[in-house]
């Protein structure tokens, strides 16, 4: 249940009960894509680091282990050792980016496996029936991702079937949130909008799902190929659309501007690779904008990575030694990268949040909006 706290413009402060704790909103999820966040950072790692939120992938877990080996072993919770809550991908994006031949009819998509080429099929009820295998806290719809430029016949068909496709998961999940043996029969489920840049289509397609009731919405097939301010142009006409009383997720985005840009036009929940696949490119972000560890100028800097960031590598570390290790190839210099990117991005959430509290969102956007995406 999303209960708002304030509001400030079209910038919601909220909070979100799920069986598996409280969610202060707005968020930023971890993305631990096979269970692990790429950077040899673990769920004990990210008890110190803020993190409200895991992100697993159900495409990779249902390749590697298999959904049917992570059930067995208790679930996702147990499997990771993360007991708070866990949003799981529905596949789609995955099924649509990374596959090869795939084939979409109205049951579904069969395509071949990334890993082994294996032929696959997945539809609603299937990516249901994984995610309720996986247990996690909130599963996500299956639909269809659409990168951008797209033809808008094509978009408009999409969207229509990505609505059937919405019908048949929440009857999927009913019917397996109801069995006795399920890992997590209090499963949460998010519909998604699509649309891609046809403001028309998207209106229509949210006043759609909105219909169903369900826990909470996406925003999906953004930062697919449109420009920014592409992007910020459907947040804006889509978020008036959406539920005010259930939480709204742009999925997959993005950059700290522009989480700051989507939290002021009323969005509550994000994920991103970023903070962990930049660190492991030796990018740091920071207060003051984005540091490359890989610089020679660091050879000799014995200050932090970040002097404003009370992260575990701040306190102990001086850049000469993270672009040292940068330079060696040595694993520690990712994760501790890692590391600090994460704490920085949910400090980053976790200010956004004081800020509404004490009324000074606006003050805080337009201090931070220049700043952040500078590279120093
Ligand atoms: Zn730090």
């Amino acid at each position: 249940m999303y209960q708002l706290l304030s509001q400030h413009g079209a910038a919601r402060r909220g909070v979100f009960h799920t069986p598996h704790g409280d969610i202060q909103m707005p968020a930023f999820m971890n993305v631990a894509t096979a269970g692990a966040i790429k950077g040899a950072v673990s769920a004990l790692d990210l008890k110190r680091l803020k993190c409200q939120v895991q992100l697993c992938n159900t495409y990779h877990l249902h390749l590697r282990p298999g959904d049917d080996v992570v059930r067995k072993l208790g679930g996702l919770h147990r499997f990771t050792r993360w007991e708070g809550p866990i949003l799981t991908d529905s596949g789609g994006f995955q099924v649509f980016s990374l596959a090869k031949l795939r084939n979409i009819k109205e049951e579904g998509v069969t395509f071949a496996s990334h890993v082994d080429g294996h032929r696959i099929f997945m539809g609603p009820e299937q990516s249901m029936r994984i995610q309720s295998n996986l247990g996690s806290t909130i599963a996500m719809a299956f639909d269809e991702c659409i990168e951008n430029p797209a033809e808008y016949r094509y978009v408009k068909q999409s969207c229509e079937r990505t609505v059937r496709w919405l019908y048949r998961c929440k009857e999927e999940m009913n019917r397996l949130n109801a069995l006795p043996d399920t890992i997590n029969p209090r499963q949460m489920l998010f519909g998604i909008n699509q649309g891609s840049t046809y403001e028309d289509l998207r209106i229509h397609q949210m006043r759609q799902i909105r219909e169903l009731d369900l826990d909470g919405y996406a925003i999906g097939g953004l930062a697919v190929g449109e420009s920014t301010e592409e992007m910020y142009r459907i947040i804006e006409a889509v978020t008036p659309e959406m539920p005010k009383d259930r939480p709204r997720y742009l999925m997959g985005v993005g950059t700290p501007v522009n989480i700051l840009e989507a939290v002021r036009r009323g969005v509550d929940l994000f994920d991103c690779v970023m903070p962990a696949r930049n660190a492991r490119h030796g990018h740091a972000f920071t207060w003051q904008g984005i540091r490359n560890m890989m610089n020679a100028k660091y050879t000799l800097d014995e200050s932090p990575l970040d002097p404003e960031c009370d992260c575990p590598v701040c306190q102990n570390f001086t850049r000469a030694y993270i672009h040292h290790l940068f330079k060696s190839g040595e694993m520690l210099a990712m994760r501790l990268c890692v590391i600090h990117n994460l704490y920085f991005y949910n400090t980053l959430l976790e200010k956004v949040r004081n800020s509404m509290d004490s009324g000074e969102f606006d003050a805080f956007a337009s201090r931070y909006i220049p700043v952040l995406g500078n590279r120093i």
